[in-house]
């Protein structure tokens, strides 16, 4: 047997190091498995989640698969959450652009996640029906985590080697004082119920329509400053995978993040949500709807990793894992590096042309101006004034941002407070 045949029958050894080094540069790194468990209980039945692990970025290609998560946890009726479960998802891909990469296609989501909340809550309002919702939405693809959110239905992630961060933030006008003067300066007032007798009580809320939340999805009888547009993070997970916990504020009004976490770390998925549900029970009964989905996003490696492990993944992973839980600061310790998320986008702004971009994508073949919130096709003297119908051109009014049809630029402008309304005064 010459010494090529022999090297084709056997494959390369690749030394320890190399395999640790791949690992950290995220080389070669299969997709990550996903794992997901849900409970729930109702006390008023108006808690909703969407689980979709079988979505595709490019239709029919299977490699380019992705999962979306959500938690729709409504309020005056059961509507909206309805709506939202069954058009954002889909309003959300309609605007992003066609045959992309994957990479660019993560950077699009972002702000197609704007447009699809906007896009979703104008389509809900035209129904005439009254009720709300939260929304937590997660599009998980490979190791990058995306969550949009509005309302204070939170995502928290926990990391190997116990770190919890907190994915979300709570647009609820009690604990949130920038979304306070926010409301105040669009004209809504800010103040608790009034009991007859002058007493002060509950939390704070908005009025008119005595919402507790800053931004929802719905409500047409709320003023316009409860925006739809979403806070957006999106992080990439290292090859140690994690944990998201997505769940409604009858879980997170008595677990902190920390305590939900910790309450089923080690457990598989299904049950770690039933754990969850149970502990937030414990302490107070149920006052609320209380919903938990627990997604896990696991390296393939776990899933082959015996019970008894064999010699050489057991000192694989002894490498990986073994050194983190000292949470060494020093640079110079390369393990570090492994179990870090990284953040790759963070925005929050209520200001939708902010989100929204100059960059938008038209419809460049056309001739037509489309929409950055809709997709809707306009000839461009319909919408807004335009230069010899280019995009990019300066236009005689000063305008800075995408193009937005009729539609689209009156609710803009109607969130930002600048569209009179009865009863309220500037
Ligand atoms: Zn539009």
């Amino acid at each position: 047997m010459s010494q090529a045949e022999v090297s084709r029958m056997k494959p390369p050894l690749v030394p320890l190091a190399t395999l640790i080094g791949r690992e950290m540069r995220n080389e070669k790194v299969e997709k990550p498995f996903i794992k997901f468990g849900q409970a729930g209980l109702a006390k008023k039945g108006e808690d909703y989640f969407l689980i979709k692990v079988d979505c595709q970025r490019i239709p029919g290609n299977p490699s380019t698969s992705f999962s979306v998560f959500a938690i729709l946890d409504g309020h005056n009726g059961i509507s909206a959450a309805i709506f939202v479960k069954e058009n954002l998802l889909s309003n959300v891909l309609s605007a992003i652009p066609q045959g992309i990469s994957r990479e660019k296609w993560l950077q699009a989501l972002p702000r197609a996640l704007v447009a699809g909340f906007v896009k979703t809550d104008i389509e809900f309002q035209q129904k005439g029906e009254t009720s709300g919702t939260t929304v937590t939405f997660v599009v998980i693809d490979g190791w990058t985590v995306t969550v949009a959110s509005v309302g204070d239905s939170r995502c928290i992630l926990d990391t190997q080697g116990g770190v919890v961060s907190l994915l979300t933030v709570d647009h609820r006008l009690e604990e949130n004082a920038e979304e306070r003067e926010r409301v105040t300066a669009s004209g809504g007032e800010v103040g608790r119920l009034n009991v007859f007798g002058g007493s002060e009580v509950g939390p704070l809320r908005c009025w008119p329509g005595g919402l507790c939340l800053s931004r929802s999805i719905g409500d047409p009888d709320v003023g316009e400053f409860i925006v739809p547009i979403p806070h957006v993070k999106q992080v990439k997970l290292s090859n140690a995978g994690g944990r998201l916990i997505i769940a409604s504020d009858g879980i997170w009004d008595t677990l902190s993040s920390d305590v939900a976490a910790k309450s089923c770390r080690g457990l598989p998925a299904e049950l770690a949500a039933k754990l969850v549900v149970k502990e937030a029970l414990r302490s107070r009964g149920l006052k609320d709807d209380t919903t938990c989905l627990v997604v896990d996003i696991i390296p393939s490696d776990y899933l082959v990793l015996p019970a008894t492990p064999r010699k050489k993944q057991n000192v694989f992973s002894s490498l990986i894992f073994g050194k983190r839980p000292q949470k060494s600061l020093n640079k110079t310790n390369k393990m570090s590096a492994v179990g870090v998320v990284e953040e790759l986008f963070e925005e929050g702004s209520a200001i939708l042309v902010e989100r929204l971009g100059n960059d938008f994508p038209s419809n460049e073949n056309s001739g037509l101006l489309r929409c950055a919130v809709c997709q809707v096709d306009q000839a461009p003297a319909e919408g807004l004034p335009v230069n010899s119908g280019t995009f990019f051109s300066p236009p005689p009014k000063a305008w800075e941002g995408p193009y937005l049809c009729t539609n689209c630029q009156k609710k803009k402008d109607a969130m930002e407070g600048k569209r009179a309304r009865p009863g309220v005064t500037s």
